[in-house]
Parts: C-alpha cells; sequence; structure tokens
C-alpha cells in the first residue's frame, strides 16, 4: 500500500481552509476521512461535500474530544489512524494589551486542543497496537516573530505545538510518527493581512522570496507526503512552508 489509500483519517478544522484542502485531497487520495469541527451545520456541509464522516467537538474540551474520537472510530469502522491537527484560532492583539482570558482562549484551543485529540487518537491506536500518523498544524509564527500583526498567544501556542510535536515523537515511536508543518501566510479566511490589500502586497513583497500567499492546497500537499507511506522515515520534524519567508 502506498500514499495515504486505505487509512482512516480525522482532520480536525476539517471545515476550515488547510484542514478543509487536506480532508479533500486525502480523500481523493482513497483514505476514508472523518471531519471535526465546532459548528454542526458547517461540519455537516463540508463532510457532504468531500463524501467524508461529520464529528462536531470543540477541542477545548476534554470528554467533548473524546466521544467525537470514539465517534470518528464508529463511522470509519475502526480508530482513525491518521491525525491532522488543523483546527485553530488566530488573534491580534499587541503583548501589552492583552488579557488572561484571551491568552487562555489561544492556548486552550490551539496547543491543549491539539494535545487533547493527539491524546485521544494515540491512546486508541496504542491499546490495539496499530501504525499511525499524526500531522500538527504549527505555523512560521513559532519561529519568527511579526512586527506587523503582533500575537504573542499565537505565537506561544505555535511554538507548543512544536514542542508537542517533538516530544510525542518520541512517546508514540516507533508505531506511530508525528511531525509538525509551519505554514506562512496562506489564503484563508484566518488570514488578517490581506484585511489590507496594499499593506499585504507590501509585506509580501517585502518578506517572501515567492512574492505570493500560499494556497491550502499545497499545505495539504506536504501533510499528505508526511502522513504517507513514503515519508515513513521522517518524524519529530517541523517543516516551513512558506515561500522562504523564514530563510530572509
Ligand atoms: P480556518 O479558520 O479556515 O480553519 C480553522 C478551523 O478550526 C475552522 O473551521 C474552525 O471552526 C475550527 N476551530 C476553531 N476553534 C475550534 C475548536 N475550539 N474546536 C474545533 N474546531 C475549531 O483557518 P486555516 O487557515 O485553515 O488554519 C488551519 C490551521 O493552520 C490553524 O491551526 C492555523 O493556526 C494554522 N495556520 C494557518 C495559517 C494561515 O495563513 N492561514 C498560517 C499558519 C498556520
Amino acid at each position: 500500500m502506498s500514499g495515504v489509500e486505505g487509512r482512516r483519517a480525522l482532520v480536525t478544522g476539517g471545515a476550515g481552509g488547510i484542514g478543509g484542502a487536506t480532508a479533500a485531497l486525502l480523500r481523493r487520495r482513497g483514505a476514508d476521512v472523518a471531519i471535526l469541527d465546532l459548528d454542526v451545520e458547517t461540519t455537516l456541509r463540508a463532510a457532504d461535500a468531500l463524501g467524508g464522516h461529520p464529528v462536531t467537538a470543540d477541542v477545548r474540551e476534554p470528554a467533548a474530544v473524546e466521544d467525537a474520537v470514539e465517534e470518528a472510530a464508529r463511522a470509519l469502522g475502526g480508530p482513525p489512524d491518521l491525525l491532522v491537527n488543523a483546527a485553530g484560532i488566530y488573534r491580534i492583539r499587541p503583548a501589552i494589551d492583552l488579557e488572561p482570558a484571551e491568552w487562555d482562549e489561544v492556548l486552550e484551543t490551539n496547543l491543549r486542543g491539539s494535545w487533547l485529540v493527539a491524546r485521544a487518537f494515540a491512546r486508541r491506536l496504542v491499546a490495539a497496537e496499530l501504525p499511525g500518523t499524526i500531522v500538527n498544524l504549527s505555523s512560521t509564527a513559532a519561529l519568527v516573530a511579526d512586527r506587523a500583526e503582533p500575537a504573542v498567544h499565537y505565537n506561544a501556542s505555535k511554538a507548543g505545538v512544536i514542542a508537542l510535536t517533538k516530544q510525542l515523537a518520541v512517546e508514540l515511536a516507533p508505531n506511530i510518527r508525528v511531525n509538525a508543518v509551519c505554514p506562512g501566510f496562506i489564503d484563508t479566511s484566518m488570514l488578517r493581512m490581506m484585511d489590507d490589500p496594499e499593506a499585504g502586497r507590501r509585506i509580501l513583497d517585502e518578506t517572501v522570496p515567492l512574492r505570493r500567499l500560499g494556497r491550502p492546497e499545497e499545505v495539504a500537499e506536504l501533510i499528505a507526503f508526511l502522513s504517507s507511506d513514503e515519508a515513513g522515515y521522517v518524524t519529530g520534524v517541523a517543516v516551513p512552508i512558506d515561500g522562504g519567508g523564514t530563510v530572509v
């Protein structure tokens, strides 16, 4: 078997830009896919569109996450063996104006949520002695600071996702590989930079050697590769996909 054919995939944030593109690509490549997202209607529509299974949960809620992974296992006919942790939120706020509740919301969603879903996913695979893969969505915000859009809580959450990835890669080896991707500016509704197209254009020209936004489909390709058997010797890495934005 090659690629991701025959795998049982669970994609969190699967109704969103990157999660949606990833779920669709995995499906086209022969995986059975459950998508987990927050809103019932949106999740149902997104799952319908790609012939997948909808699962609704808030990744901040431990019990809801356990139930959702169990529900995904039922829908997929076995425990998911491919996890993509793409649920996330982005909030811009200068560090000195930030309130603790805002910090907690971002950390609980992006970092604790990724760990909760990974835990529920891995527990089942470990108990059944099955192999699997996890790809977590970090960000270039974990690697470099951002003058234009200050978001220390977001940056910290995404740096935490890299640490989570490395530690899980060690604890879950050799049966489960765990990697992260670090997207730069990707053209989804989460991206705020292009709210002001003129400023957005300037940022792209000055900071991104490839001088354009990335597409969610391009991130999906990298995630699908890291999830595939072809990446069988890759674990514990955080791969930038940013048009060269972190090399200059
Ligand atoms: P998006 O807003 O299109 O998708 C995020 C999805 O996560 C949404 O469908 C949302 O409903 C879901 N979600 C949010 N909170 C949730 C919760 N508590 N429980 C369950 N689901 C929840 O954003 P996107 O651009 O597709 O981002 C996907 C991931 O990629 C995020 O983790 C984001 O931080 C990361 N990322 C995005 C960019 C970018 O430029 N777009 C860059 C770097 C990293």
